[in-house]
């Protein structure tokens, strides 16, 4: 996907702060963060939506799951809690269009979303 932005990060083609990866997985500093801490962990492989994943998939998600626990703990909120959220598509305020996990911490979120 040329036009992706987080194909380019993930290609070392866009600057970013990288805080974790994996073979499968990116997670970098959010460009305008919303918390303290607000980081995106992403796939590597290009994959619009929550929704256009494939049921064989589930691991992936795991394993994104599993990054966003390993950057909770280096970025110090495993004890004071955080938030993931996955926005897909226009009503769930999808803005990029290569799927990304949101972690949030560092200050009390509210809720409900707005
Ligand atoms: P969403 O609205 O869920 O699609 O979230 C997209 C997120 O990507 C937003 O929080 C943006 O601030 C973030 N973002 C956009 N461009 C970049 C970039 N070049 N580097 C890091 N984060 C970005
Ligand atoms: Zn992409």
């Amino acid at each position: 996907m040329n036009d992706c932005i987080f194909c380019k990060i993930v290609a070392g083609e866009l600057p970013a702060k990288v805080i974790h990866e994996t073979d499968r997985v990116v997670a970098f500093q959010d460009i305008d963060p919303q918390a303290p801490v607000h980081v995106l962990v992403v796939p590597r492989r290009h994959i619009p939506t929550l929704h256009d994943m494939a049921d064989e998939d589930g691991d992936l998600v795991g394993e994104i799951f599993q990054v966003a626990r390993r950057v909770a703990d280096k970025e110090g909120i495993s004890e004071s809690g955080y938030r993931t959220v996955f926005n897909c598509g226009g009503d769930g305020g999808q803005d990029v269009y290569h799927l990304h996990l949101h972690l949030l911490g560092g200050r009390r979120m509210a809720w409900p979303p707005g």
